[in-house]
């Protein structure tokens, strides 16, 4: 196999790339496959709440982190981003000669596919240092192989997911919708989060295999109230037999304080509480700007999170800020 390449002249000192997180407006969980995934349908929505990853040229690969939840985050080969430019740089034939440095926002495993955003961000920046080029539709197949949630990253807006949830149909949203997230104090493992939630349903007496669980479909209603930029029929589709998150049982079965997170959300005004994705941020849906500060000084006050934070969703996918 023919050495690579170091990287070529670098087009700017240094490329960084803002990128979004996401809630899951729905979260439909299959049953579990015989290779261990769950197959979904998946309503991303990428919410204002963002990392900025910088790429530099440098000796070798280097993560850094910065941010209140860096010390959470590992700095080495295991970092999602530092995955991406090793994929990127396998794929061009190019050493990952490049210092990558993530201003953390997105909090830390907390259902808000922070590590995959940074894996796409990252991607996204490499790619642009190391002068540009590779097609679109291979940094979305580098993204899938990197992870379920990494595709969307890249892309933002809002999208179907269906598989692993790494096959994206690109949603209208028809409106600017108003949330709070409320941060929990710890994250939770996604992959635990997802064994309660088979094990609850075989307690439940069902069974967790693709056999006995019905194929997670998308909620029409729901994606009307997307469209449409309604928000209130957004709210009852979310709330709609308890939650559209199917995770979210679970969550709170591993976290019961969450119970009181979630009602300390509604009972602040929220039109709408959820866990997001895989636990423990809460998501509250609310009516316009003034209704979120309110919301996010409630739940601060409440004692039942870190902090509350209040954005506006949809939001861009991963895109170039600042170069040089
Ligand atoms: P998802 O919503 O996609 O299930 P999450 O938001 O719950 O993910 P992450 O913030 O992605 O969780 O973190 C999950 C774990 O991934 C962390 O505990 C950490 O060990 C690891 N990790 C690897 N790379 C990163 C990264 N760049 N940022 C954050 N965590 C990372």
């Amino acid at each position: 196999m023919p050495a690579a390449a170091s990287a070529p002249a670098p087009v700017s000192a240094a490329v960084t790339v803002r990128v979004p997180a996401k809630v899951n407006a729905q979260l439909a969980v299959g049953g579990l496959r015989p290779d261990g995934f769950h197959d979904l349908a998946n309503v991303f929505l990428a919410v204002g709440l963002y990392d900025e990853v910088t790429a530099a040229p440098a000796d070798g690969l280097r993560i850094t982190v910065s941010g209140p939840d860096a010390a959470h985050v590992p700095a080495d080969d295991s970092n999602l981003a530092a995955r991406a430019a090793r994929a990127l740089a396998e794929r061009r034939g190019l050493r990952p000669d490049v210092h990558l440095h993530i201003a953390k926002d997105i909090p830390v495993a907390g259902g808000m596919a922070g590590g995959s955003a940074d894996a796409a961000a990252a991607l996204l920046a490499c790619d642009t240092l190391w002068g540009g080029g590779t097609p679109r539709e291979e940094l979305l197949a580098i993204c899938a192989e990197l992870g379920s949630d990494v595709p969307f990253n890249l892309v933002g807006g809002a999208a179907l997911g269906r598989g692993r949830g790494e096959l994206l149909e690109p949603l209208e949203v028809g409106g600017t919708f108003h949330w709070v997230f409320a941060v929990a104090e710890g994250g939770l493992s996604t992959p635990a989060v997802y064994r309660e939630c088979d094990r609850l349903r075989v307690a439940a007496g069902g069974g967790a295999t693709t056999a006995d669980v019905p194929d997670p479909r998308p909620d029409p209603a729901l994606l009307e109230a997307l469209r449409t930029g309604d928000t209130a029929a957004l709210a009852a589709a979310l709330t709609a037999g308890g939650s559209s998150n199917d995770l979210q049982a679970a969550a709170v079965s591993l976290r019961p304080s969450l119970a009181r997170t979630l009602a300390a959300g509604t009972e602040a005004g929220a039109l709408a509480a959820l866990v997001s994705g895989s636990g423990p941020t809460c998501a509250f849906l609310v009516g316009d700007e003034a209704a979120a500060v309110a919301v996010a000084d409630a739940m601060t006050a409440s004692g039942t999170c870190r902090t509350a934070r209040p954005t506006t969703a949809p939001a861009p996918g991963a895109h170039v800020v600042r170069r040089g």
